[in-house]
Formats: structure tokens, C-alpha cells, sequence
């Protein structure tokens, strides 16, 4: 079944757009119709390519150099988005990192790095954009966490705590927000083959393709497929889930 202008018009932030699952989301929002700015930390041959990627589509793609871990930063290009584009629809925070370690040689900046990333740079872009949603009455918010957040993973302390931040905080704001007719959800991936998991599937890729109930590694737009679910009127009637798209890892 082809499924077509289910986000037509719609003004669409994603965090993280320049690579791997983030890019696979701007390119289907994009394609269903949106028009969508990306923000992005520094890799401009990867901006490049998305933003060539999405030449051909129905909705217009912007990038913008947002490091999510400045509040100032996200606070203009939000502002400057909603002046330009009249309102925001849709916020997808997709952006995150690891910096893996065993918690007794973990650095302060792996741990830092990485609570600054996922959590507080969610927050960052969380707060300026909630108050438009408000005044327009209506809108998504849609979080990338992870499977690590419920299912433990050696070296993996501070990226499961903030991807456990990340469902909480998911449901603590749909109840914020849900007489506002803001829906928050948020879409929890498994193995996804990105630059994030290369090292992981170098590594040990047969023992983990091993536990995934599926038998083989998700792609990028396994996850954009989730986040168009929860994106579009395909659920309104859905607020503070959190959907695992891991091919049955977490249940192995
Ligand atoms: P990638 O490493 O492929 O891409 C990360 C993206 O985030 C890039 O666009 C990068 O920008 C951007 N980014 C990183 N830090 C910042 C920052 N401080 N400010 C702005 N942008 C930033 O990651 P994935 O696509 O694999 O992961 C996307 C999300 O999915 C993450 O939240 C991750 O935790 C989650 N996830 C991924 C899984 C997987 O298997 N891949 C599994 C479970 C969850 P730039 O290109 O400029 O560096």
C-alpha cells in the first residue's frame, strides 16, 4: 500500500538529521509532504548528502548547525524556524551518542558528553518549541530512545541512563501536554545499521544478530516508519508510548 501527503505542509524539526536514522526520518517526512529543517553538529559532507538526498522530494529540507547541547543555539534556530514557516508541527529528537565504557574506567567527559547529548540537549529544543505547539493547540513530539534503556548492556551505563530519562520524561510530558492536544510517544530502536552500531557489528555482530528474534539487523527506515506512525493522524488517539522497534531483541 502506498501511503501519500500524510504530513502535506506540516513545518517538522528533526534533531540529529545529517546521518543514519535521523536522516532516514527527514527523508520520509519529507516525502509524505513536510517541510523540514535538520539540525546537525558538524558534519558537513553527511549534511551535504542528505540535503541532495531530499532534492527530489515533495517538502522542502533545510539543515541548520545546532549543537543540541547549547540552549542558546536551539532556542534561536527554533525561534527563527516558527517565525519563518508561521509554526511548528512536529519535533523529532533524534540526536544522541555513545561513548561506551565499563563504569569503573569511565571518564568524566564519556559521561558528561553523553548526559549532555541525549538528555539535556533534549530539553534544549524541548523548550523553546513547546510554547508554539501550545498557542497553535496542537501538536507531535516524538523522542528517540533506545532498547538499552530496559535492556542492560556491558559498558553501556551512561547511554542506558539517558535513554531511560528519555522514556520517563516521555510520559511525565504527555501528561503535561495532553490537554493542550500536544501527543508525545516515543520510538525505541534496536540494532539499527548506522555509523552509531559499525564498531558494535564489527565486533560481535553474529552473537548479537543472534538474539534478535528477526534475524537481522534493522535499517534506518524501520525506525523513520515508527516515527511516521506517531508523526501523522495515523495516531491521534495515541500519547506517552514508547514503541521498541528492534525486531524482538528486547524480548530474546
Ligand atoms: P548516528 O551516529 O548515525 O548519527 C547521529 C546524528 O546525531 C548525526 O546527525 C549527528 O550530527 C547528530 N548529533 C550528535 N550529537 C549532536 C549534537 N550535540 N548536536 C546536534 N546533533 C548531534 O546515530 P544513529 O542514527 O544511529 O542514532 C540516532 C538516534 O537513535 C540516537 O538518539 C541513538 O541513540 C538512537 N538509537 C540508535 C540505535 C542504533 O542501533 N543505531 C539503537 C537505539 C537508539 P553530525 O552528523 O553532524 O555528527
Amino acid at each position: 500500500m502506498e501511503i501519500r501527503n500524510l504530513l502535506k505542509g506540516k513545518t517538522v524539526v528533526v534533531t540529529g538529521g545529517s546521518r543514519g536514522i535521523g536522516r532516514s526520518i527527514v527523508l520520509t517526512m519529507a516525502r509524505q509532504g513536510a517541510n523540514v529543517t535538520f539540525f546537525y553538529r558538524n558534519n558537513e559532507a553527511a549534511r551535504e548528502d542528505t540535503l541532495e538526498a531530499s532534492s527530489c522530494l515533495s517538502g522542502i529540507v533545510n539543515a541548520k548547525k545546532i549543537d543540541i547541547r547549547e540552549a542558546e543555539a536551539c532556542e534561536s534556530a527554533v525561534d527563527q524556524i516558527a517565525e519563518d514557516a508561521g509554526n511548528i508541527d512536529i519535533l523529532i529528537n533524534s540526536a544522541g551518542i555513545t561513548r561506551d565504557n565499563i563504569l569503573g574506567l569511565m571518564t568524566n567527559g564519556e559521561l558528561n558528553d553523553v548526559l549532555a547529548t541525549n538528555v539535556i540537549g533534549v530539553f534544549n529544543v524541548l523548550r523553546p518549541v513547546i510554547p508554539y505547539m501550545v498557542r497553535q493547540k496542537k501538536g507531535r513530539i516524538i523522542n528517540i530512545s533506545s532498547v538499552a534503556a530496559e535492556k542492560g548492556g556491558r559498558g553501556q551505563t551512561n547511554y542506558a541512563a539517558s535513554k531511560g530519562a528519555i522514556n520517563a520524561l516521555t510520559k511525565a510530558l504527555a501528561v503535561e501536554l495532553a490537554p493542550k492536544n500536544i501527543l508525545v510517544n516515543c520510538v525505541a530502536p534496536g540494532m539499527i545499521e548506522t555509523d552509531m552500531t559499525e564498531s558494535i557489528k564489527q565486533q560481535a555482530g553474529d552473537m548479537v544478530r543472534s538474539r534478535i528474534l528477526l534475524g537481522r539487523f534493522g535499517q534506518p527506515e524501520d525506525v523513520a516508519k515508527a516515527v511516521l506512525f506517531f508523526a501523522s493522524s495515523l495516531s491521534d488517539y495515541v500519547t506517552g508510548q514508547v514503541l521498541h522497534v528492534d525486531g524482538g531483541f528486547k524480548m530474546n
